[in-house]
């Protein structure tokens, strides 16, 4: 088929080059000129692994094609893809003006029939507002005489993207499920044959209407928010109590009805979708008259939970750190990203600075978009070129994302390096190691100093 993906970021990248993958011919476009550019020249503007070389394949043979000028891109399309980003808006809600620009740029630019499909995530109703936006634009053009009435149909579909950054290509090549909403029949089959050959081995394509589908992704996201924030709050409960948050986690994560997805405890969730998404669902609820009671404690939880492990650092090291120097390892909210929005690395470095502490900071991925975006403005971080460099005269190692490198370090050389050996595990990474008895000062999450082997 052929696809055009308006917004050719972590979405629309993926999207488009896993369509382009299976033989659609995508055409991939973005205003960011830099983007499309780094993409022209075969570089990737984003981390995702297995992301570059399927780009490169798929640029080699023709299937994949970047560009800016949707108005190159429209005519070649049966089906447009909205991914652009809905970021939090002032008040909370979803910012739709990039959803809404586009909407305007596909009435004002298309040249046949159309599928619209709404991929970014989206309060329920945006579909209607879309169409409505897109009928507008071709209104003004039969009125200019540039279109005959009746000329330009379309329909507006929501296709709500689940893929997780890091596993993003294996998730969209093999989806969990995927979920259609169309109002109209014959449009949400041209979807659906889109999808099919994603889905041979088991049908795992869930039709439904337009609304649900867009709530769906939503109160996906939602509910797994809430069992993150209803770990860690069992995780603080454990280590004022003596119990251990690992063994309480796998005591209830073994019943079949409950499942061990999303129950680490850690140091709070980031990125750039839970935190925006519960905040839009709460708006979504207020404007309906509803009091989200859960998903509020979920937020509250959560920011709390940001906070921990500075918290745990000044417990330690008192309230004034001035001239202490802390290493933190990692910067990406997750591993195996780039993508440092919200993180909790983020919220600890500028907390442990405003207390007059320096950083030392090391992320196999993230260090030039938390260098040039998120700390830009922030003094007194250096940025090292590995994990032991960041260790070098510190005070103490913060253990912010679990990347696989970060796993099964030497800790002969963390404590020849280290000033003090004392650890903050935010992600229990370490817990299985003796480390009491290899001298170190190990503090966990959810896991009491009496729990922790070898004490
Ligand atoms: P992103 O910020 O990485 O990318 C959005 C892109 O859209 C940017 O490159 C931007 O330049 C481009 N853009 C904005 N206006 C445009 C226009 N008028 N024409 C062309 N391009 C335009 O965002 P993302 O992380 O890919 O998220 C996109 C949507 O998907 C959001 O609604 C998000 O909530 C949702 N989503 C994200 C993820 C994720 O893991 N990142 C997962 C599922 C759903």
């Amino acid at each position: 088929m052929r696809v055009v993906i308006i917004g050719t970021g972590y979405v629309g990248l993926v999207t488009g080059t896993c369509f382009a993958e299976l033989g659609n011919r995508v055409t991939c476009v973005d205003t960011d000129e830099r983007k499309i550019q780094m993409l022209l020249e075969g570089k990737t503007p984003i981390y995702e692994p297995g992301l570059e070389e399927m780009i490169k394949r798929n640029s080699e043979s023709g299937d994949l094609v970047f560009t800016m000028s949707l108005q190159e891109a429209l005519p070649k399309a049966q089906i447009v893809f909205i991914a652009v980003g809905t970021p939090m808006g002032e008040d909370g809600s979803a910012d739709l003006q990039y959803v809404l620009q586009v909407a305007d740029q596909i009435g004002s630019l298309m040249s046949n029939d159309l599928v619209i499909v709404n991929k970014s995530t989206v309060p329920v109703g945006t579909a209607d507002r879309v169409a409505q936006v897109v009928q507008q634009a071709i209104d003004a053009r039969i009125q200019a005489g540039e279109v005959s009435a009746a000329a330009l149909k379309f329909h507006v579909l929501s296709n709500p993207e689940f893929l997780k950054e890091g596993s993003a290509i294996t998730d969209f090549m093999k989806p969990d499920r995927v979920v259609i909403g169309a109002d109209d029949e014959k449009a949400g089959e041209l979807l659906r044959m889109l999808y099919e050959p994603f889905t041979l081995k088991s049908n795992r394509i869930i039709m439904m209407d337009v609304k649900s589908a867009e709530l769906t992704k939503y109160a996906a996201n939602a509910m797994l928010a809430t069992r993150i924030s209803f770990m860690n709050e069992i995780a603080n409960l454990c280590e004022k109590t003596g119990a251990n948050a690992g063994k309480v986690r796998i005591g209830i994560g073994s019943d079949s009805r409950i499942g061990n997805a999303f129950l680490f405890p850690g140091c709070g969730y980031g990125g750039s979708c839970f935190p925006k998404d519960v905040q839009a669902l709460i708006k979504m609820m207020d404007a309906c008259g509803i009091n989200a009671h859960i998903l509020k404690s979920v937020e509250e939880v959560n920011a709390r939970q940001k906070k921990i492990m500075a918290q745990k650092v000044i417990s330690r090291f008192g309230e004034d750190l001035t001239g202490k120097i802390f290493a933190i390892w990692g910067l990406a909210f997750k591993p195996n990203t780039d993508d440092v929005r919200e993180a909790p690395a983020i919220d600890t470095i500028v907390e442990l600075i405003s207390r007059g502490a320096l950083i030392q900071t090391y992320d196999p991925e993230a260090m030039a978009q938390a260098k040039n975006v998120y700390l830009k403005d922030v003094d007194g971080i250096k940025f090292c070129t590995n994990k032991y460099d960041a260790l070098s005269d510190a005070d103490a190692l913060l253990l912010m994302t679990e990347w696989s490198s970060f796993r099964s370090p030497d800790f002969d050389e963390i404590k020849e390096r280290l000033r003090f050996p004392v650890i903050f595990d935010g992600r229990n990474q370490f817990e299985r190691y003796m480390l009491h008895e290899a001298g170190f000062e190990y503090y966990a999450i959810g896991i009491p100093r009496t729990q922790l082997k070898n004490t």
